[in-house]
């Protein structure tokens, strides 16, 4: 959601922060702001910290700059020191307090010595706050935030590194911080727990963000800091040790991404562009991942032994939102195909509900941004527990990922979209492969493993026919454009995808959907149905079909106008009096859920074209949910 970007070298132009900013913009923000030290060289003068911030885009704040700082942006800059540049900017989705140009970060201190920016939520900062309060620090903001420049400020004793560690300790909560102060200049000091930051190394100089997004633009080469981790950043070195001063090596790692996968191209939206980018991804997803011979999958990153997974006794998949519903996708699959119980968590009720883990136990943190809050607390208190944990991520050196140490990679690229799309597929394709590998280990015959890798091997074939029936999707999202309320409805293993359904559209065009389960109808929500709230029936030839068709039959005898998604060629829908029908490629059970979802997300994505509405940034709605 937030994020934090810093500069700190020889480059006098802020333009690396501020485009870093908007490389975050996709994650959805309310507000924005930078800060840097203006250094003063003349005699008897006074370093100070200079910043601006602004409510809304990163645009604004850009403006306010020019307005305020004519000469910032440009090579003769205001902010120039003789020495260096030294930046720390942030864009900020409010937990305390409302967006506002004064809740927005940096903060400043009282004395404004330091200035901070900070992602995550400060548990205890009402204690703290009174505490600085009663030795007389003022606070501006309604923000948990501004407490930690309160705090170093308190507890700085002429050592900038060491104030801040003494600060860190205190805090409770989760923080990704940049911190820069008067006092040391050439210095930008991070911190991280529980909320992630990077350092983007280049000989001269260096960039800091809480998303390499910001930095790959400039250098592949970054280093992640660590729960715990402190680093002192300047220009030309790193140095990071823990709270306790003892100094730590991390490895340096190499982004294997190309920042121009982080443009639209010829698409209106990155939502339009990574549906259509599905075909090449799930192949990514699959490549490698299989063995014809062996008939199974080939997942080494999860680091099971065949004995491993016979032992299993049961899965629990933790995840939120879109990742939840790809999540009992994979239920289905590991029922089905591994006869390995399995039950889906929300994350954000796993670690409060005291969930029962066994010895053999194995859970999924599914999560495409890898740093999602509620689904870390759950790997960690798996962990504890003494579960295997494992990890299906998107973004490769993610929290989530490194806390779990093992796990699969859906080599989806980056997702900009707010509203996941090529994620979701991913997932399940993802999972299919495992259900496949650990089927393969108990009970699935060569035969029935070859088969199946058959049509794993289909799916880009057949989303790319999918595709092909975008017109004729936007031509019937159109009709659909005034409605207020939606169901969605299947069975099976048509059900998440109709919940996953129902998210996608109310997430991107504002209209109340719910999915259910077809057989749940009648125990309620049948009560909706009338001439404004149509039906989205998934209705495929899969088991259960004839059912899904009943329950049609008892929405159009309540006026309910219907879309049906169908499998081509079926003359049981051919038959029915629906209102529309949006025609599938013939499938496999296990990927007829895989493309439905991507005709469904063609559906939504019309349907909030035609209304108007922010399609790659809805409101309220941040990419990677970093707070509880
Ligand atoms: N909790 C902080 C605030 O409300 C930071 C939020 C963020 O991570 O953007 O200002």
């Amino acid at each position: 959601m937030c994020g934090i970007v810093g500069y700190v070298g020889d480059n006098y132009d802020i333009s690396v922060v501020v485009e870093g900013l908007k490389r975050l913009e996709y994650r959805g923000y309310d507000s924005a702001g930078l800060a840097c030290v203006n250094i003063d060289n003349s005699i008897n003068s006074k370093n100070e910290i200079k910043y601006c911030k602004s409510v809304g885009k990163v645009g604004n704040l850009q403006q306010k700059i020019f307005q305020e700082y004519p000469n910032l942006i440009a090579a003769d800059s205001n902010f120039k020191s003789n020495q260096q540049l030294n930046v720390i900017a942030h864009t900020r989705w409010a937990t305390h307090g409302e967006p506002s140009t004064i809740n927005a970060h940096p903060h400043l201190d009282t004395s404004e010595k330091f200035a901070i920016v900070h992602n995550g939520i400060i548990e205890n900062y009402e204690n703290l706050r009174e505490h600085l309060i009663a030795q007389d620090f003022t606070f501006k903001s309604e923000t948990d935030s501004e407490v930690i420049a309160n705090l170093i400020s308190y507890c700085y004793e002429g050592d900038f590194f060491a104030a801040v560690a003494s600060a860190v300790k205190k805090l409770q909560g989760t923080y990704g911080i940049a911190v820069i102060s008067t006092e040391k200049p050439d210095e930008i000091i991070v911190a991280s727990k529980g909320s992630p930051i990077a350092i983007g190394l280049r000989e001269n100089d260096k960039i800091i963000a809480s998303d390499v997004v910001a930095i790959a633009a400039y250098t592949k080469q970054v280093i992640y800091l660590s729960d715990d981790d402190i680093a002192i950043v300047t220009s030309n070195n790193i140095e990071i040790r823990n709270v306790d001063n003892v100094v730590i090596e991390r490895e340096k790692k190499t982004l294997d991404w190309d920042i121009e996968s982080v443009s639209k191209g010829e698409y209106a939206h990155f939502m339009l562009k990574e549906i259509f980018e599905q075909p090449q991804v799930l192949a990514n997803s699959v490549r490698g991942r299989y063995n014809l011979d062996l008939a199974t999958a080939n997942l080494a990153g999860l680091n099971l032994t065949a004995q491993d997974i016979v032992r299993l006794n049961r899965i629990v998949i933790a995840a939120c939102g879109t990742s939840l519903n790809a999540g009992l996708l994979g239920e289905y699959y590991f029922e089905d195909l591994a006869h390995i119980p399995t039950e889906v968590d929300q994350a954000a009720e796993f670690r409060y509900r005291n969930p029962i883990i066994e010895v053999d136990s194995l859970v999924l943190a599914v999560s495409q941004s890898g740093e999602t809050a509620d689904t870390l607390a759950a790997v960690n208190e798996a962990i504890n527990k003494g579960a295997i944990v494992a990890a299906i991520c998107n973004s490769v050196g993610s929290t989530i990922a490194r806390r779990c140490g093992r796990g699969v990679y859906l080599h989806a690229g980056v997702e900009v979209s707010v509203a996941s799309t090529k994620a979701f597929t991913c997932q399940s394709v993802v999972m299919l492969l495992m259900a496949l590998m650990f089927g393969r280990c108990r009970r699935l015959n060569q035969q029935t493993g070859q088969d199946l890798i058959a049509e794993i091997i289909k799916i880009p074939q057949l989303v790319e026919e999918v595709l092909a029936q975008s017109d004729e999707i936007h031509r019937i999202a159109k009709k659909y454009v005034k409605c207020c309320n939606f169901l969605y409805i299947g069975r099976g293993y048509l059900y998440p995808v109709a919940l996953e359904g129902a998210l996608k559209l109310k997430e991107i065009s504002y209209i109340h959907a719910e999915g259910y389960h077809a057989a749940e109808l009648k125990h309620g929500p049948i009560a909706l149905l009338c001439e404004d709230t149509p039906v989205m029936a998934l209705a495929n030839k899969m088991p259960g079909k004839d059912k899904v068709i009943g329950n049609i039959q008892e929405c159009l005898a309540r006026k309910a106008p219907v879309v049906v998604t169908a499998t081509k060629n079926d003359a049981d829908i051919e038959k029915l009096a629906v209102d529309d029908v949006i025609w599938l490629p013939e499938a496999s059970v296990y990927t007829t859920p895989i493309i439905t979802a991507v005709a469904l997300q063609l559906f939504s994505y019309f349907v909030a074209l035609e209304r108007g509405c922010e399609i790659d940034q809805p409101r309220n709605l941040a990419k990677s949910v970093t707070v509880e």
